[in-house]
């Protein structure tokens, strides 16, 4: 079938919506007509080669939509489910699979780099040529063709703009606080970068209950926000790492026992980590660039047992986490729709990333349904 979809042409190079051709779902394949998608910071990455990706492809990876056809062998959904789509469909079978830590799936984040479907190969062309998915979804598009294991169901009463969200920044932001690490009533909470993702830690912190919870930003708009989504007291950048969690600390009364960093910036890390005190955990969720290096004074970690956590995907196991977020979500415990500012179509998708760019954009959600 004909679609239009965001084509990055190369990393740094042109992106633009065009007609492809979108080829039928193979065996344990499903066709998605989606209907929403979420701008996310790793789009960004690949568009401005912080992280490489294969191009040309079809980039977005935070999306929910309608199924349309299904391969053959599907079981998991049937045409007119909707589902919100998990962009790392774990293989089920291999070591850290077995462990239960699906979200580090050593098959999924190697066959990532092909660009392709979980066979290596791409739906998508162009007169012949072939586009690569990104993150095994692509959902810059009218519609995808994704593996069965990327269709999470979902109730049909669900917006489709809250349902992509969490299938990206949502449940990697709430993740991070409520299961790489588990934050408890009264923990003291710092959050350093007010982003979509930062924001769905930092509502996660205030639904679990964390107190008090501090916002840290270089951008005091982006402050004033978290502050109206429950974050207790703001702290603006302070020109150094030690000089921002000095801040933190004396707001904090000696530190806090969470800190979630989520831009990926070295100065940030480290500034989460000095916000910590005794016990504390510093939550890297943050994408860093290849070769980046944080030090640490390692007597700090030592004597005081501090940690260091990575948090990738939001420690999730998407079939389960989806569903309790969007429940969390229905029982207006997670206030979701206050992430969004900007609502667009999917010819504006050059449009969402300046919006991204510019630091006055929360999170921005493009309507597929509506394109075209
Ligand atoms: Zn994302
Ligand atoms: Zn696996």
């Amino acid at each position: 079938m004909r679609i239009r979809g965001a084509v990055l042409e190369e990393t740094r190079g042109t992106f633009s919506v065009q007609e492809l051709d979108l080829a039928p779902p193979g065996p344990h394949e499903v066709l998605v007509r989606l209907h929403a998608s979420g701008v996310c910071h790793s789009d960004l990455n690949a568009i401005d080669g912080t992280a490489e990706t294969l191009c040309p492809a079809v980039l977005g990876h935070e999306g929910a939509g309608i199924v349309e056809e299904i391969g053959e062998h599907v079981t998991r959904v049937r045409p007119g489910d909707h589902v919100a789509l998990n962009w790392l469909p774990a293989c089920g079978v291999c070591a850290e699979c077995a462990r239960g830590f699906s979200w580090l799936c050593s098959t999924a984040w190697e066959g990532m780099s092909t660009g392709g479907l979980e066979d290596g190969t791409t739906r998508l062309s162009r007169a012949g040529e072939p586009i690569y998915h990104y993150c095994y979804v692509s959902t810059f598009a009218e519609a995808c063709v994704v593996s069965e294991r990327s269709c999470v169901p979902i109730p049909s009463d669900v917006p489709f703009e809250i349902a992509a969200l969490v299938g990206c920044g949502v449940t990697t932001g709430v993740g991070a606080v409520a299961r790489t690490v588990e934050t408890k009533p009264g923990d003291r909470f710092a959050l350093i970068g007010c982003g979509g993702v930062g924001l769905s830690a930092l509502l996660a912190a205030a639904a679990l209950g964390a107190d008090p919870i501090i916002a840290v930003d270089v951008v005091q708009e982006k402050i004033d926000v978290a502050l109206t989504l429950g974050a207790t007291d703001g702290v603006l950048w302070q020109g150094s790492p030690e000089a921002t969690a000095a801040a933190v600390r004396d707001v904090t009364g000696g530190g806090v026992d969470v800190a979630v960093e989520a831009t990926g910036r070295p100065e940030a890390m480290l500034a989460a980590y000095l916000s910590t005190r005794k016990r504390g955990a510093a939550v890297l969720v943050g994408i860093p660039r290849e070769g980046t290096v944080v030090e640490i004074p390692a007597g700090t970690i030592q004597r005081a047992e501090r940690r260091v956590l990575g948090s990738i995907y939001g420690s999730s196991v998407p079939d389960r986490d989806f569903l309790s977020a969007l429940e969390l979500y229905r029982e207006g415990r997670l206030p979701l729709d206050l992430l969004i500012s900007h609502r667009l179509g999917l010819d504006d998708v050059v449009q969402a990333f300046e919006l991204m760019k510019s630091g006055t954009a929360l999170r921005v959600v493009l309507d597929l349904a509506s394109s075209g």
